[in-house]
């Protein structure tokens, strides 16, 4: 019997160190995105009813976009491509990662801080991005 206590208190312990680490959620309705270190609650979606929070993945510094939402996220790996707003499936490229240097795409204009040059892979604006640093 102590052994079973014991092994549910290491459970719980093991589960809410996993629960401190910040990850982010993006809620498949209204398309915000939040860093939270639990699932945030589902009150007052702004597309009606409650948000539907999928996880991406946990927080990091490499900066990715979605080619067809134009989402930015920043996470430790590659996230989830589960439900991409614009259809189908997320599909992210690897910008860079976490910097102080300002970069502006002068074709579909997003704006990333970025650490050395970002990659120029797929514009969503049609051929490659063409960065412009502040
Ligand atoms: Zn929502
Ligand atoms: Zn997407
Ligand atoms: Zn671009």
């Amino acid at each position: 019997m102590k052994t079973f206590i014991f092994l549910m208190c290491l459970l719980s312990c093991i589960t809410s160190f996993g629960a401190n680490i910040p990850r982010v959620y993006l809620c498949r309705k209204c398309d915000i995105s939040v860093i939270k270190e639990k699932r945030p609650n589902t009150l007052y979606c702004s597309a009606k009813g409650s948000h539907n929070w999928i996880d991406l993945g946990i927080v990091g510094e490499n900066i990715y976009h979605c080619r067809k939402c134009r989402k930015i996220v920043y996470t430790a790996k590659r996230p989830n491509v589960i439900y991409c707003s614009s259809r189908g499936s997320h599909t992210w490229d690897l910008l860079g990662q976490v910097g102080k240097n300002q970069y502006q795409c002068r074709k579909c204009s997003i704006k990333i801080s970025v650490r050395n040059r970002p990659s120029t892979i797929y514009c969503p604006a049609g051929g490659s991005h063409n960065w412009n640093k502040f």
